[in-house]
């Protein structure tokens, strides 16, 4: 098992709300979904799905997207940056926005969800892909591949 480098720290685009990661992440996806299109204003959005014990983070946030008590989805509320998603797994994980982080050079998501609604063009780097989201049986797998080969800092 490689070395991750931790601890990794980032923030915002205005730098408000900082984010610091002290625990490794247990898995990384593009979400191409219509949802996710519309909150990056983007292609698809990116997830680093950490333990919840594994994030800290300095100053407010503020909720938004479809203010859904779940998934709770956080910005800043000054530069407005999707920063991360709580509620994962009933709460255990949370979904860091890699491009946050202040070294986001060696981030590689390892799988694709929301595959239909991709579009047309729009390569992620990802190795599997899924129409949706994978089947709950899918999941343990996903974890071990990205345990073994899932990108890791220089
Ligand atoms: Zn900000
Ligand atoms: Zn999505």
């Amino acid at each position: 098992m490689s070395d991750w480098n931790l601890p990794w720290t980032g923030a915002c685009l205005c730098g408000q709300v900082r984010v610091r990661v002290t625990e490794a992440p247990v898995f990384a996806s593009a979400c191409h979904c219509r949802a996710c299109q519309k909150l990056t204003g983007g292609a698809y959005s990116l997830s680093l799905m950490l333990p919840a014990s594994g994030l800290e983070v300095e100053g407010e946030t503020e909720i938004g997207g479809l203010h859904n008590p779940v998934p709770e989805h956080h910005f800043c509320p000054s530069c407005k940056t999707w920063l991360f998603t709580r509620g994962i797994a009933g709460g255990a994980f949370v979904n860091l926005r890699p491009s946050l982080l202040e070294d986001a050079s060696w981030v590689v998501p390892y799988a694709d969800t929301g595959v239909a609604d991709r579009l047309p063009g729009v390569q992620s780097g990802a190795r599997v892909g899924y129409p949706a989201f994978p089947p709950v049986e899918d999941y343990a797998g996903l974890m071990e591949g990205y345990a073994r080969d899932g990108a890791r800092p220089a």
